[in-house]
């Protein structure tokens, strides 16, 4: 799956992060490459906090490091070649690496290709990987030198950050293989998820982007729970704490309608009226075929109701296209679908197989050339909806979140339409020299293009 497959060409779950860090003399350090999912770099920055607070040093490059710890994604056979060669990268530039995360389910794919490895943990072993790290690297505190850390190692940039509410997933859409690897639905207690979202606002995160597999089915897995529906309470909750509040991998069960006048609520609530809903497809034989959750037919009826109520409602999903069986009446469906539900961000993903999903084995694979094919004609039209969409902004007042201003005095920000990585940027070139990452201002759009919007500052919001 090529980044450049998925415009705009940056993917949390593509990308590495990136960190850097003051160290003491003599202090042991660990270096760490992140790849995966937003889910796979929480679990990253939940290693490095703990490490830290043992007295680690965190080196931003391999040659500053005591051994690597790579945090692998084993979700398609192109992200695991993609593991398999960071592994190699980082045995070649530091020689002693320890390799977690969800190719660490396979242990021996990686040491059949890389035997050099120090130590193979699988997906939220945390205790293992510290156990492998202090092995490799014994720990030497230094108390007077060495703080608990006030706030979690954090791989993103301070003024937002992920925020995991549960881990693994009940359903089996065939493609998939994270049920297996990650397991059923574990919500994390409300009490848990709240006290983190606090600790992350007081310490200044402006923006908090909730993920897990499921995100909408958080709490149904508690026997005795007190609400039907725990998410609708977690995300009440969340939308007190004066940040803004992003939902991610959100399906469309009724109960999100719930969800939507709390959007609709605009600048006074923090649930942000942008919802990431992974359709994968919309023709209802296909998403048969795929068995997904919430795959109703009635999505479009549905996708009208949250905008009758929330008419700024912005919608981001991914698809699949060339599935298994896929015919070109399907594909054309899901063409006509696209042109009627007009999503605001979409990303595009060519069919593959992975190791160990029942896909696999369905008849009638679509041919390479078939698949290239449609992806190009559905990223034509996407990109077509996208323009329109950001060309009707101009004009208008949008609030942005400031994510970096450089030296040039060039603000890169993003509208509450705009996840980070993910989605566009809204790009203010002048007076913005005074605006720091995190703030929050008013800007009155003045140009569109296909991704990203330019404006002008039109005062704090
Ligand atoms: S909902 Fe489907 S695609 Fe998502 S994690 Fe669960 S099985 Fe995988």
């Amino acid at each position: 799956m090529p980044a450049m497959q998925n415009p705009p060409d940056l993917r949390p779950d593509l990308s590495r992060a990136r960190l850097t860090e003051t160290r003491r003399p003599g202090q042991p350090t660990i270096g760490m490459v992140s790849l995966g999912c937003p889910k796979a770099l929480v679990d990253s920055e939940r290693i490095l906090t703990r490490l830290r607070a043992e007295g680690y040093g965190i080196s931003a490059d391999y040659s500053g490091a005591d051994a690597v710890i790579v945090n692998t994604c084993g979700f398609l056979d192109s992200a695991k070649a993609e593991s398999l060669d960071a592994i190699g990268e980082a045995l070649a530039e530091n020689g002693r690496v320890i390799v977690t995360g969800c190719l660490g389910a396979e242990p021996d794919y990686i040491t059949g290709a890389h035997p050099k490895v120090l130590a193979v943990t699988g997906p939220h072993q945390y205790e293992q990987v510290l156990d492998a790290v202090h092995m490799a690297v014994p720990p030497k505190p230094d108390p007077f030198v060495d703080l608990l850390p006030a706030q979690n190692v954090s791989l993103t940039p301070r003024h937002y950050s992920y925020l995991k509410i549960a881990e693994g997933c009940n359903h089996k859409c065939k493609f998939c293989i994270i049920p297996d690897m990650r397991g059923k639905l574990v919500s994390r207690p409300h009490t848990a998820v709240m006290r983190e979202a606090e600790k992350l606002a007081e310490a200044g995160v402006r923006e908090l982007l909730v993920i897990s597999q499921d995100t909408s089915a958080y709490g149904t897995d508690w026997k005795d729970r007190a609400t039907k529906f725990p998410f609708l309470d977690l995300a009440r909750d969340l939308g007190t704490l004066g940040a803004w509040v992003r939902m991610h991998y959100v399906y469309p069960y009724p109960h999100v309608r719930d969800l939507i006048p709390m959007m609709a609520r605009g600048m006074e609530s923090g649930i942000l009226p942008y919802l990431d809903i992974p359709f994968q497809h919309a023709h209802p034989d296909t998403l048969k075929r795929m068995a997904r959750p919430a795959a109703a037919e009635r999505t479009l009826d549905e996708i009208a109701a949250w905008r009758a109520e929330c008419p700024d409602i912005a919608l981001r999903s991914t698809f699949i296209v060339g599935y298994p069986g896929e015919t070109e009446d399907e594909f054309q469906t899901l063409l006509d679908w696209l042109d009627e539900a007009k999503l605001d961000r979409v990303g595009c993903f060519q069919y593959e197989d992975v190791a160990g999903a029942r896909s696999n084995a369905l008849p009638d694979h679509v041919d390479a050339a078939v698949k290239q094919e449609r992806w190009d004609r559905f990223m034509e039209k996407a990109q077509a909806i996208s323009e329109a969409k950001l060309a009707a902004k101009v004009g208008t007042l949008q609030q942005v979140i400031v994510d970096d201003v450089d030296e040039d005095g060039i603000a890169t920000t993003r509208t509450r339409a705009d996840a980070p990585e993910i989605d566009g940027n809204l790009f203010i070139d002048e007076g913005a020299e005074g605006l720091e990452p995190g703030d929050i201002v008013t800007v009155e759009v003045d140009e569109a293009g296909e991704y990203d919007l330019w404006g002008r500052l039109h005062g704090q919001g």
